[in-house]
């Protein structure tokens, strides 16, 4: 992956205050980035922050399917996902599938605020960045 990431913002109503936060926490380090986000999410990201985030369809009516695809065309790097632990979701296996086509895509991939914190101050966050045993992994 490049120094300029190619990141997917999720979540889900319960935790979008939470996402908008984090954002805004780390508006200056994200805008030199790429940022892409389900609908719902990635409106209130942009109106909470000012940062151009490109929308893609609302999570539960294909959103999450359309970064689900990207990954597996290599288009997207880093995936932030606040999804809620505590709420069943009428499109759990979309959730299911998401993650693991981003197992499977080596995409670096942060579902709590904690996390995400770590990824953005990681040294490999603004650099490029080639996953060591991505094809130890593959080989069998
Ligand atoms: P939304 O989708 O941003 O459109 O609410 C998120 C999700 O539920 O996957």
């Amino acid at each position: 992956m490049k120094a300029r990431k190619r990141i997917a913002l999720v979540a889900h109503d319960a935790m979008k205050p939470a996402l908008v936060a984090w954002a805004a926490r780390n508006r200056e380090v994200l805008a030199r980035h790429e940022l892409w986000g389900t609908g719902t999410t990635g409106g209130k990201v942009a109106e909470g922050t000012g940062l151009e985030v490109k929308r893609l369809k609302s999570g539960p009516l294909g959103g999450d399917q359309q970064i689900g695809a990207m990954i597996a065309e290599g288009e997207l790097d880093i995936l932030v996902f606040f999804s809620d632990p505590l709420t069943a979701m009428p499109h759990d296996v979309d959730v299911k599938a998401l993650l693991r086509i981003s197992t499977l895509g080596q995409v670096v991939v942060a579902c709590n605020a904690a996390t995400a914190d770590f990824v953005v101050a990681s040294s490999l966050f603004d650099s490029d960045y080639t996953p060591q045993e991505f094809e130890a992994a593959h080989a069998g």
